[in-house]
This record gives structure tokens, C-alpha cells and sequence, in this order.
């Protein structure tokens, strides 16, 4: 027998099962997600998971300063449990960028954000375990933190289907079905599915579900790492999530005493294909990061490795989402190319995307700047004050 739903969701990852709430949340019936791996199989269960809202532009900023409170306040926005632990968020950058810094952190609060300038003093004060003579000035956002990227997923999942979303586990949509301009459904493993709206959150596996629609978005896979090193008892009651722009590096404490960290683009060996890279981290890849976090946190220096993994980026042109419908293809739709900083947003990019679909624009946030045909348009989305970050960093902000 032929299946229907009212919307296919591919793909879950925290995008997919947060697409799925805010679906299900707005009285959608029929709503299914297909998921060819397992539940945050995908970028989303290798992630550091950061919950900060400092970014140099505002369509960015917008997105995480509206996803924030779900993270605050999960058990009663979504039900469960995500894991948010509040340590505080610092942003640093190079002394030249001080005035980009102090621009931004006003951009922020004009917006919305809880956040704030601290001189290195304040900084050295508050940590003392952190070696600041490279800085002048830091942003400081009191109420981040991180949360569990399997759980948050979980959690939006578990109340999609609460709320009447079937999730199938196992199920590997192979083509999309178009016809006269506008999407019928899906080929998968278990057979064809047809609904009038599908919706792509497949992060880099994206661009190939696309071609079967005729269509071509230029998002790559890019390999990148993080690693977990023992506190030193010195560091035993934590320290705040970092993104160290300054030295290149971001890094977080973990609930078991590690301290987690990464370096955005580091270039590793190996494939970025996401069927078909390397889990595990390369040897040169754990001095290299101990060695930055230890620019910060000199009592890391001898710091014991103790686990890490490799996952994949979904790098866009702009290192910015595509958050759109298809061109030339209605009902279909995309959500992808977070270029290694989605997870913080998922919450307002499920909202924003349920919007869309049901009331043709989105209300949450503004997604015009995230649109398809921006790159087209020559109208990326880029910062007025952006940072000059270590190019072995290799991330925007
Ligand atoms: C190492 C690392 C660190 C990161 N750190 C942070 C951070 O600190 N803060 C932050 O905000 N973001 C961070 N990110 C980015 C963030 O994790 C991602 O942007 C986000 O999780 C992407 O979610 P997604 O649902 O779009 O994609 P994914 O999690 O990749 O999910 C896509 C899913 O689609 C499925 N799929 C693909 N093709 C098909 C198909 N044909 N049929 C069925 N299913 C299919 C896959 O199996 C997968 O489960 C990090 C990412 C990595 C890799």
C-alpha cells in the first residue's frame, strides 16, 4: 500500500527532531521523520553542543538569542530533559579587534542578549587559572553554558511523538519525487512515501538528496575534531565555555572533570565523505589542541588525553545556513549548511521552518537573509565588525 504523510522530515538530527516538534506542536497530523542511521547519528551526537549567542552578525545572533530560553527553560518548553548547564560563556579575540568586540557585545544587547564586557583584569579575577596577558578585552555571557546534543535531540523526539510524529529508524530516504514543479514524496529502502512537503535536514549528506531533485547547493563536508583532557585538581570546580578567538581554539568543561576541546577547521588526514570518515582522532591532533588550550589554561599543559572523536561540518559558501524552499521545487524544503555552529540554534530553526510551511513566513526570525538565493544575489551573510581569527581556527563567529 502506497504511504502518506503530511510532511517527510529527513534526517534525525537535532534539526530533524526539532522540525518535528514544532510541527507536531502546530496540530500537523501526519508528520514523519525517516532516519537512515540512528537518532543524532549525524553531526549533531559528535557535537561540543556550546549554547552561547555571540556571533559578528545579526541574522546569526537573532537565531540563538531565540533559541535560548527553550534551552533554559526545556522541561517546560519542550518536555524532558537537554542537559543545559549554565558555566558562563567567554568570547575573546585579539587586542586589535578590542573595539570589533566592544561593537559587537552592543549589537547583542541591542537584541537581546545577556551579555557583557570584561576587561582582562576581570577576566584574571573571576578565573584566576586563566593567563589573559594577551587580552584587552572579553565578552561575557553569565547564563550560557552547553547542553547534551543526544538528549536534547531525544527530548524534542519524545514530545514530536507525544504529540502524534512517527519516527522511522532504519529508513534511508534514496530519491526525492517531483512533478510539475513541485515535490510528491520520497523513494526510500522500505518503499515510496508521497506528501506534499519534505523537508531536508541531512547536514552534509544534503546535496546529494538535492541532485535527485535537479537542484545544486554547494555545502562540503569538512572533517573536524575535539578532544577531552583530565582537569588538574587546581581546576577541579570548572571553569566558563570558551570560544578562544585570541588563540584559536573553543573549549568547555564536562560533568566528569574533562575539559573538552576543539579547533574548528583543524585540516586532518583522511575523507570528509560522512558514510565513510575516520571516528577517531588523529595522534597530531592532541598536542596540537592541548597546546592552545594550555595558551589559556597553563595547568593543562601536561593534562592527560582521555577521549575524542572526529565528526563532520555541513560547510556552506558563507559558513551561514540555507534555511529555505527549494527553488522551482514547492513543498520542498531545506535546512542545512550550519557549518559547524547549528546546534545552539535548532530551537528557533524548527519555529522558523514550521512557519514557513504553514504560514508561508516566518515569524521567530527573519530567514530572508538565510535564503537560498543569496549566494546568487552576492548577498552573504557576513558581520560589519568580524574578527581576525588564527587561520588555523578556521571558523567565523
Ligand atoms: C565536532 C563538532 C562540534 C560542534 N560543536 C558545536 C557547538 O559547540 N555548538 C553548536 O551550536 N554547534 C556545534 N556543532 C554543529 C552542530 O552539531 C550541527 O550544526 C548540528 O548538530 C547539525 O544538525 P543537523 O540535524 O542539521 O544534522 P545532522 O546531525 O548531521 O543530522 C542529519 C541526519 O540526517 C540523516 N540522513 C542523511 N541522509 C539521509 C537519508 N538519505 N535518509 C535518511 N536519513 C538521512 C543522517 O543519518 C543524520 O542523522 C558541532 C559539530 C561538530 C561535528
Amino acid at each position: 500500500m502506497q504511504r502518506t504523510a503530511d510532511a517527510v522530515l529527513v534526517g534525525a538530527g537535532v534539526m530533524g527532531a526539532s522540525v518535528a516538534f514544532h510541527l507536531a506542536r502546530a496540530g500537523v497530523r501526519q508528520v514523519l521523520v525517516l532516519e537512515k542511521t540512528g537518532i543524532a547519528a549525524g553531526g549533531t551526537g559528535k557535537s561540543a553542543a556550546f549554547i552561547r549567542m555571540h556571533y559578528t552578525n545579526e541574522p546569526e545572533a537573532r537565531m540563538a538569542i531565540a533559541s535560548f530560553p527553550t534551552y533554559q527553560h526545556w522541561a517546560d518548553a519542550v518536555g524532558g530533559d537537554c542537559g543545559f548547564t549554565r558555566t558562563g560563556f567567554v568570547m575573546t579575540v585579539q587586542p586589535e579587534d578590542a573595539d570589533a568586540l566592544r561593537r559587537n557585545v552592543a549589537m547583542l544587547q541591542r537584541l537581546g542578549a545577556k551579555t557583557e564586557l570584561l576587561t582582562a583584569a576581570e577576566l584574571k579575577a573571576a578565573v584566576p587559572a586563566l593567563a589573559t596577558e594577551d587580552l584587552l578585552l572579553a565578552a561575557y555571557e553569565p547564563e550560557s553554558g552547553y547542553a547534551d546534543p543526544v538528549a536534547t535531540t531525544r527530548a524534542f523526539l519524545d514530545r514530536a511523538q507525544a504529540l502524534g510524529a512517527r519516527l522511522e529508524v532504519g529508513a534511508e530516504v534514496l530519491a526525492l519525487r517531483v512533478g510539475a514543479g513541485r515535490i510528491a514524496g520520497v523513494e526510500t529502502t522500505r518503499g515510496p512515501v508521497d506528501a506534499p512537503t519534505v523537508i531536508l535536514l541531512t547536514g552534509p549528506w544534503t546535496p546529494r538528496l538535492l541532485r535527485t531533485a535537479g537542484a545544486d547547493l554547494a555545502i562540503t563536508p569538512h572533517r573536524a575534531q575535539i578532544a577531552a583532557f583530565a582537569r588538574p585538581p587546581a581546576l577541579a570546580a570548572g571553569h566558563p565555555t570558551f570560544i578562544d578567538g585570541a588563540v584559536g581554539s573553543y573549549f568547555r568543561p564536562t560533568r566528569d572533570q574533562l575539559t573538552l576541546v576543539g579547533v574548528g577547521l583543524w585540516d586532518g588526514k583522511g575523507s570528509a565523505d560522512p558514510d565513510a570518515y575516520d571516528r577517531a582522532n588523529d595522534p597530531e591532533f592532541l598536542p596540537f589542541a592541548r597546546r592552545k588550550l594550555a595558551r589559556r589554561l597553563p595547568v593543562m599543559d601536561n593534562a592527560p588525553y582521555v577521549r575524542g572523536h572526529a565528526g563532520i561540518y555541513d560547510m556552506s559558501p558563507d559558513t551561514r545556513a540555507i534555511l529555505d524552499e527549494v527553488p522551482g521545487v514547492r513543498g520542498l524544503f531545506v535546512a542545512a549548511g550550519f557549518s559547524g555552529t547549528g546546534f545552539k540554534k535548532a530551537p528557533a530553526v524548527g519555529a522558523c521552518l514550521s512557519e514557513l510551511i504553514l504560514e508561508g513566513r516566518a515569524r521567530t526570525v527573519d530567514l530572508r537573509p538565510f535564503r537560498w538565493s543569496r549566494y546568487a544575489e552576492n548577498d552573504p551573510i557576513r558581520g560589519q565588525y568580524e574578527y581576525r581569527l588564527p587561520a588555523d581556527f578556521g571558523h567565523k563567529i
